[in-house]
């Protein structure tokens, strides 16, 4: 059973690059949210993917992910908000087109059992349990995690998805 399986409230962050330097951008971007956990991240591979629901001539992503404990009083809007200056951080501007290439994108997987529906956020994830992406570098730090909402395991939810999106790890 991985450390992300065990009863204590967990994150889940996935990065996403594909516009400047994605592997320095990704690398510094999980530097910058060590100061969430006081434990070190657990960080995944970083995987080289084609891009998904994006304009087309988009360049392929750079992708990982990150498990950690957040420190008491952290609530899943105030880690975002964090998240989100961190993207500012890293050169993202407000989007014009959906899903157009960006520096670095941060997205909430989960965060503990917490569940949300609101316009600013909604938990888990609504895709990560389907997105190749998602799921090869989760199944590297959590295979046997169940995202609140599924019946499935990582791992198992890895294995059924249908081939398509590629995925390489680099
Ligand atoms: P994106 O263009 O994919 O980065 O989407 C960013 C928007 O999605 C922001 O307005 C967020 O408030 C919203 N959002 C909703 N749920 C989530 C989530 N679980 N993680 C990150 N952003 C989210």
């Amino acid at each position: 059973m991985s450390l992300l399986t065990s009863a204590a409230t967990k994150a889940i962050v996935a990065f996403g690059s594909n516009l400047g330097e994605s592997e320095r951008i990704i690398h510094a971007a999980m530097a910058g949210m060590q100061i969430f956990s006081d434990e070190p991240l657990l960080k995944s591979s970083l995987w080289q993917t084609t891009p998904v629901d994006c304009p087309p001539g988009s360049p392929l992503f750079l992708n990982a992910v990150i498990g950690f404990f957040p420190r008491p009083g952290e609530t899943p809007e105030t880690l975002l908000g964090k998240m989100q200056e961190l993207e500012r951080v890293f050169g993202r501007t407000p989007k014009k087109l959906h899903n157009e290439p960006r520096p670095l994108d941060l997205d909430l997987i989960l965060f503990g059992k917490e569940v949300r529906s609101t316009v600013r956020l909604i938990l888990p994830h609504p895709r990560a349990h389907e997105r190749r992406f998602v799921l090869e570098p989760l199944n590297e730090i959590a295979p046997d995690l169940v995202l609140p909402g599924q019946s499935r395991s990582v791992a198992e939810l890895l294995a059924r998805l249908p081939a398509g999106e590629s995925c390489r790890k680099i």
